[in-house]
Parts: structure tokens; sequence; C-alpha cells
């Protein structure tokens, strides 16, 4: 009786260890580029009103997350405002680096395996997708190691010029001294099974010391090249994909009427002369209106679904989804752009959860890197209220009032600095996660938390 009961608990312990291994675990890490709570408020007010809710938002696990820097000279002390590639390499790798570091150890500048080199060996299939070019700092520190984010392809590895201007060097990383080579040929040499994106121009042209282009050393190496949109269902399910559906960042989806981005509000001449007085003119409100560039791209969503469809397979799978222009359009001042962008994340999520209906393994988390330059405020100060004393207030550097539909406007300020670009800032994120990730996410984790957590679900070391 003892004998036949025992029999019974292995045979059912079996067949409860046979079910959980037809259930392959899955990781899809989406990351909203610079997507802070300022960003997804501003973007849940537009879209779906203030009292309305997000995919993200009815996600059933939400948390916070520490983003960590350090010094490249003095890695053992604290900087408190993170970079694309510094915080994407905590997330890829669970170590802490410095800022513009792609998947390399701050100072000693050592590569760091990441979890998509970890589930390569595992047998698992992985994949990147971004709005960005997929040369870029945050899909970049997924796949290669180099000692800065900017070496993106051959022409920059020795004296390149960012923006055409000022100098980058990644001597170091060439393949002659005994390095990887730029973030495009890293990628072209790669194992990934997915790479979707932007960046076409980084790959169409002669790798190092070649005379083929990097786009040839791709195929060589067993990817198929898709460029157009409706390349992405009839790709061959026996390559690996290369999409390269523009020749940098892919564009934003919506934008600022005519264009229109923040502006400087406009103070009387009394008012410079005594704060008290005189008056205020804030921008003119403007409404957000579809970018007609985006139609010649395909969307985040699209990129997503056709990602899971080729990764879907019996041992498991890591994909990363970046949405990459909450970041770059906030840095331009341009709220609208980041809302776009921020409603291109939901829509991939909304794929992403439809998945993890049917594959109930699969863990999804949504996060950001770091904190951006957008902050909300009145779009009209509250001081100019007689109740609190009806007297003149500009915003410092410069504001946007956008009309919501919901027949409200919308006061978003830019103020990290006068130059050229706005700079990120050193607030911590939010994390959300699916049910699976109900035992994982703690109420505050760090980045490197996240790595750790992705590895354990994919039962990686
Ligand atoms: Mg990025
Ligand atoms: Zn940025």
């Amino acid at each position: 009786m003892k004998k036949t009961f025992s029999a019974l608990l292995t045979s059912t312990l079996i067949s409860i260890n046979c079910l959980a291994s037809t259930e392959p675990a899955n990781v899809i890490l989406i990351i909203g580029d610079g997507m802070d709570d300022q960003q997804i408020t501003i973007a849940r007010n537009y879209l779906k009103g203030a009292q309305g809710s997000l995919s993200l938002d009815q996600m059933p696990v939400r948390g916070a997350v520490q983003v960590l820097t350090v010094h490249n000279d003095d890695p053992d002390k604290p900087m408190y405002v993170a970079d694309s590639a510094n915080s994407a390499t905590s997330l890829a790798t669970g170590v802490i680096t410095s800022r513009t570091r792609i998947s390399t150890t701050a100072k000693t500048d050592q590569d760091i395996p990441t979890i998509i080199e970890l589930a390569q060996q595992a047998g698992l299939k992985t994949g990147i997708v971004s709005t960005a070019s997929v040369t870029d700092a945050t899909p970049a520190a997924f796949v290669a190691h180099v000692s800065r984010r900017f070496c993106e392809n051959p022409s920059m590895m020795v004296d390149g010029l960012i923006h055409g201007h000022f100098p980058v060097d990644c001597k170091d990383d060439v393949k002659a001294a005994g390095g990887l080579g730029s973030i495009a040929e890293q990628i072209a040499d790669s194992d990934v099974d997915v790479v979707l994106g932007g960046g076409y121009k980084h790959f169409d042209m002669a790798a190092e010391a070649e005379t083929k282009t990097v786009l040839e050393r791709a195929k060589d190496n067993g990817f198929q090249l898709l460029t157009q949109a409706s390349q992405l269902n009839q790709a061959p399910s026996d390559k690996k994909l290369l999409g390269l559906f523009s020749p940098s960042t892919m564009p934003i989806k919506l934008r600022g009427e005519n264009g229109r981005i923040a502006e400087q509000p406009k103070k009387s001449w009394l008012n410079y002369i005594y704060k008290y007085l005189g008056s205020i003119t804030n921008p003119e409100p403007m409404i957000c209106e579809a970018n007609p560039d985006f139609e010649a791209v395909p969307t985040l969503a699209a990129m997503t679904s056709t990602a899971i469809k080729y990764l879907d397979n019996d041992k498991g799978f890591f994909l990363m989804i970046e949405s990459a222009s909450i970041d770059k359009a906030s840095h331009a001042r341009n709220p609208c752009g980041s809302i776009g962008e921020l409603d291109q994340l939901n829509e991939a999520l909304d794929y992403a959860l439809a998945f993890a209906e049917k594959s109930p393994n699969t863990l999804v988390m949504v996060t950001a890197d770091h904190g951006q330059a957008a902050q909300m405020i009145p779009e009209v100060s509250m001081f100019a209220d007689p109740a609190f004393g009806s007297f003149p207030a500009a915003s410092p550097g410069v504001m946007a009032r956008v009309k919501t539909p919901e027949g409200s406007i919308m006061g978003i300020n830019y103020a990290t600095n006068e130059s050229i670009a706005e700079e990120h800032t050193g607030v911590n994120v939010a994390i959300f996660a699916n049910e699976v990730g109900r035992t994982l996410i703690k109420p505050m984790q760090t980045q490197p938390d996240i790595f750790t957590i992705s590895a354990k679900h994919l039962g990686l070391k």
C-alpha cells in the first residue's frame, strides 16, 4: 500500500516536471529610454486622460529601481546621473559601470558577459528590437563590448568625430589591437537571432581592414537583411534577421503642431525691472499631430510581433525591446515626440502580454534606463492666480503647452541646461511586470537586480 502510494507520488511528480518542462521560460524586457514617471504621466494625460490608464498601468506588479553609475577613474565613487550606456550595461550584465561604456568595466575596461551571451550559451534564442539605431547605446549593451558608445561603426573607431565635431577614440577596441571592432561589426559577427530597428548607415561601409561592407559580413554570418516594413511578415524562418528600417533613429510617431517644440516664455520689460511687476507671455498652446515620416517605417509593435514569432521555441528566449525616442525627443525638447513614442511602447507591450497569455512562463518586464528632463508644471503659473497673490512668474528654460484631447492644457518644462540638448536626471525609475514577476520583483531593487531576475527566470548561471 505504502509502495503504491510512493509510486503514485513519483509518477505525479514526473508528470508535473514534464508539464513544467513543456513550458519554456522566456524573458521580454521592454526598456522605455528616459521613461520616468514624469514621462509616463504626461503620456497618460494625453493618450488616455487624467483618469485613464495605459497598458503599463494595468500590469499587476510594480516596483521601483535605483539607477546606479560610477566614476570611470574612481569606480568606488557613485555618479548620480546615468546615461543609456552604463544603465543598459547594468540591466544587461548586472555590473555597474561608468557613463558611455558598453558592457565593459569602469577603469579596467574588461568585457562583461551579457544576458544575451549567457542565454545563447544555454541554447536559448535571443533578440533585440529598438526604435533607435540597433547600434545605439541601449541595444548595443546587450550584444557588444566597447569602451565608448559612440564607436558605432568602423569609421568612428580611430579619430572619429561625434556630430562631426567632437573627437572620440576607441583605438583599443579595433580588431587590429585585439578588440572586437565597432558595435555594428560586433552585431554582424553575433549569433543574435533577431535584430530589428534603425541604423542602416552604420552597416553600409567597409568593415575594418576589409573590402566587404559590415552588411556583407552580416549576410555571410547568416543574417537576412530586411529594409521594408512589408518584409517583416515574409522573412525566412531559417535565417537570422537583421532589419534596418532607417539610416539612423527611426522617425517618431507624433510631433508638435507644425513641428513645434518647447519655447521660451516672454517677460515684459517691466518684469525684467522688478520680479513682481509686468507680465509673462507663455508659448501658445499646441496639439500633437501625426509625423508624416513615421508611415515609412514599421511600428515598434510590428517589430515586436515579428521578433516574438521568430524567437518562440521549445528552449525559451530573451528579447530586449527598446522604445528609444521617449529620451531622444526629450533631449530635443519635443513633448509630442515623447508622447507618441510612449504610445508605441504600450502597443508593443500589448503584443508581449498577449504572447505571455499563450506562453505562461514568459516574464514580461517594463522599465526605464534613467530619468529625463521633461517636467510637468502649471501651464499658467499658480502665482498668477489671485488666490496666490497674482504676480508674474516665468518658467526657466523652455516650456510647451500641449492641448490634450480631453480639452485641457498640459504645461511641460525643460530646464536642465541652455545648450543644444537637454540632459538626463538622476531619479529612480519604475519597473512593471506581469503576474510571472510577482515573486521576483521587489518594491525596491537596483538595475543590476533586473539582470539577476532575468538570468534566474531563464535558468542561467
Ligand atoms: Mg536608448
Ligand atoms: Zn538620453
